[in-house]
């Protein structure tokens, strides 16, 4: 029995975690909880799962809340240090790490000092910390476990051959609700077109990271700390039927992909299971029915958000910090009507271009980065 902590449990990746617990109770059980502020949804969640600790993130609740709808064997405990309590467990093995955005940085590397195993669903976390959070994990003998699709398919295709002789990772993209439309077409999008995406059911913040590209930015950067290879050996291409979750190109020019239905659950699975392979709780590929695959290079021009992710992971540094958070801002003020959807891009690159980079910052430098970031990029206008 594995012994997992899932934070972020009632959100998408939490509740689809919870999912693929559900089908293995002879080999997964839940430790631990944690959700922000969804008190209900995490209640229920306690009845079924009979956790030993709950968690809400957001203190302000306690007064609120009805524990009479929480299981009676379930704890409860508040704020962050309930949330370190909860990953520093001694009975946890695998914290699965489900916060959206900068927030998850600090349970993440909490868990990983604690020498937890993590499936990182997280992709903020390397995006802002990469270096320091990949070389507190090899200190600590924590294995990092990819849930991102695109980088499960990575580290499933990587095992086909020796890592020297990997000459490329390809992460796929869908392309979003925009592909294929202009510079000037994007200009008028709306709220309501960015959040429609054609294949993936997902949070919304990561539904306008797919619609920009700010998502693929986000996972390159993540590829770059998370396998340790350069941004000159990483490269994105077109995928719009998202069946295909990424390739590994070999020397030899043979090419390995992953591919299966998009679903959540089977990575999520495979980082729960690994080395193992479980019978899957994801719909299967259908082969009885025709199906094609296309592919198509990205449109750099109109989606400028993909370079600026290939420059910030080359730069490294203080880059990825305020990248993140300009992004997640930008992303707020799209959502609350403040901005159009093309000054998503424009503003990450403004506010990169005006902070003060450093090539080797402390946690604790990107951590008040990220806050001057934040203000910063409240406070610009088109
Ligand atoms: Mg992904």
């Amino acid at each position: 029995m594995k012994q997992i902590a899932v934070l972020g449990s009632t959100g998408s990746i939490g509740t689809s975690t919870l999912d693929v617990a559900d089908a293995h109770p002879d080999k997964i059980a839940v430790y631990g909880l944690a959700a922000h502020s969804s008190w209900e949804l995490l209640a229920r969640q306690t009845q079924r799962f009979q956790p030993s600790l709950a968690v809400l993130t957001d203190e302000t609740l306690a007064d609120e809340i009805d524990l009479s709808q929480f299981h009676p064997e379930t704890r409860l405990a508040f704020g962050t240090e309930g949330l370190e309590e909860l990953v520093t467990a001694t009975e946890v093995e695998m914290v699965v790490t489900g916060i959206v955005g900068a927030a998850g940085l600090r349970g993440t590397w909490k868990a990983i000092e604690a020498g937890k195993d993590i499936a990182l669903a997280n992709k903020e976390t390397l995006v802002v910390a990469g270096p320091q959070i990949m070389k507190l994990a090899a200190e600590k003998n924590s294995r990092i476990l990819p849930v991102d699709s695109e980088h499960s398919a990575l580290f499933q295709a990587m095992q086909c051959g020796r890592r020297e002789d990997i000459q490329k990772l390809i992460l796929t993209a869908s392309g979003g609700p925009f592909r294929g439309k202009t510079i000037d077409e994007l200009k008028t999008v709306t709220r309501e077109q960015a959040l429609n995406h054609p294949t993936w059911n997902m949070g919304p913040k990561i539904t306008i990271d797919s619609a920009t590209m700010m998502n693929k930015s986000l996972e390159v950067i993540e590829a770059r700390w998370l396998f340790d290879f350069p941004t000159s050996k990483i490269d994105v291409v077109i995928h719009p039927q998202s069946v295909i979750h990424s390739f590994v190109e070999y020397v030899d020019g043979s090419v390995m992909a992953q591919l299966s239905p998009p679903d959540m659950k089977l990575p999520i699975q495979y980082a729960l299971s690994y080395p193992e392979r479980w019978s899957g709780v994801s719909p299967r590929t259908d082969w009885t029915t025709p199906f094609s695959l296309d592919f198509e290079p990205p449109d750099r021009e109109a989606f400028p958000a993909l370079d600026l992710g290939f420059e910030v992971a080359e730069r490294g540094g203080t880059c990825g910090a305020v990248f993140n958070a300009a992004n997640e801002v930008a992303v707020e003020r799209f959502l609350a009507g403040e901005l159009e959807f093309c000054h998503i891009s424009r503003l990450c690159r403004d506010i990169l271009e005006s902070h003060d980079y450093q090539s080797s910052p402390s946690l604790e430098e990107l951590l008040s980065l990220d806050e001057w970031t934040r203000k910063e990029t409240y406070r610009w206008n088109y």
